[in-house]
């Protein structure tokens, strides 16, 4: 029998271990001495909605919310991702009853937590068995197409919670600042998988961006179109040593897309894969948009200032640039 492990979204960070290979973020996993993915190795993944209304929401509009992000995230192309709903269930989005199940909870007691996932895993080969999401009805929620001032829109939220399921982290391409009640506002955001939601009311989040689709290429890309993208890896360092938990991000000039990336060993390598071939302007900032543990655990070094490569870095079509070395300077 194999041992199994699991965990929720709000502790995550603590199995996303450090490896030095993958960026955005995968769940790594630890199998003695090498990190796994966490991954659905089946496909299509089934899934139940829990039967429940949500404030604002009917398990209708609900059930059709979740269809439509199982579908957005289907279409990134070259993709095995596959979703297949199952109907209604009373099973709660919670505890492991060999469903995935996603429905509204209260959680009163999470206040700043719109929704969270938790998985199921394979300890062996960090394969996933089973995931559910919650909805918290602390919140006011909405289905409208065009949203709705003051409420959250579920599409967005489902979305993001999916790419959760999948095996996705937290990405930091984003910019926030933080106001005075507590917590942060999101000036923008390049990524679905952002950690902080928009302003209620907003939809943009949608719709997926590079970095959420180049994620989902890396973790499920169909052998034969994997070689089709390139990566960029290098090192980041400072006074000559590793920084640890820098965020690395490749533009394209040519596409205007942002994917990023994270230096997740001591000696500071990184590698950001599933790239679009071609030329890129490689910019490092400290993670400094967002809690921290919002995205690793460990010494994440936030004391640098950005810092770009010293020229434009080729991602090459099936194969990796060479290894880039880009020098911080202490704040
Ligand atoms: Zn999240």
């Amino acid at each position: 029998m194999t041992r199994v492990v699991a965990f929720a979204m709000v502790v995550v960070t603590a199995l996303a271990h450090p490896a030095p290979a993958l960026a955005y973020l995968k769940f790594g996993f630890r199998i003695g001495d090498r990190t796994v993915d966490v991954r659905w190795s089946m496909a299509p993944v089934p899934y139940f909605v829990n039967e429940r209304d949500g404030p604002g929401v009917t398990s209708a509009e609900f059930r059709d919310a979740v269809a439509g992000a199982a579908v957005t995230w289907q279409a990134v192309a070259g993709t095995t991702i596959g979703f297949q709903y199952q109907g209604f269930t009373v099973a709660p989005p919670a505890g492991m009853d060999g469903r995935n199940t996603l429905g509204f909870l209260d959680r009163p007691d999470l206040d700043r937590v719109l929704g969270s996932t938790s998985l199921l895993l394979d300890a062996a080969t960090g394969s996933l068995i089973e995931a559910d999401v919650f909805f918290n009805t602390r919140f006011p929620w909405s289905a409208a197409p065009q949203g709705v001032p003051g409420r959250v829109d579920i599409a967005s939220v489902v979305l993001h919670e999916f790419g959760h399921f999948l095996g996705l982290g937290h990405s930091a391409i984003g910019e926030t600042e933080r106001i005075a009640t507590g917590g942060r506002r999101v000036l923008g955001s390049g990524a679905v998988m952002f950690p902080i939601a928009l302003t209620p009311g907003s939809v943009s989040d949608r719709t997926l961006q590079a970095d959420d689709t180049a994620a989902a290429m890396d973790l499920y890309a169909v052998e034969a179109d994997r070689g089709e993208t390139g990566s960029i890896r290098g090192r980041v360092v400072k006074h000559g040593r590793g920084v640890f938990g820098a965020h690395v991000v490749a533009f394209n000039p040519a596409t205007g897309s942002l994917v990023g990336g994270f230096t997740l060993s001591a000696d500071g390598q990184f590698v950001i894969a599933a790239l679009v071939p071609g030329p890129y302007i490689i910019r490092v900032e400290p993670l400094d948009d967002a809690d921290v543990e919002s995205f690793l655990s460990g010494e994440v070094d936030v004391d640098f200032k950005v810092a770009y490569a010293p020229r434009m870095v080729v991602a090459p079509r099936g194969g990796s640039s060479g290894d880039v070395a880009i020098t911080v300077e202490p704040k």
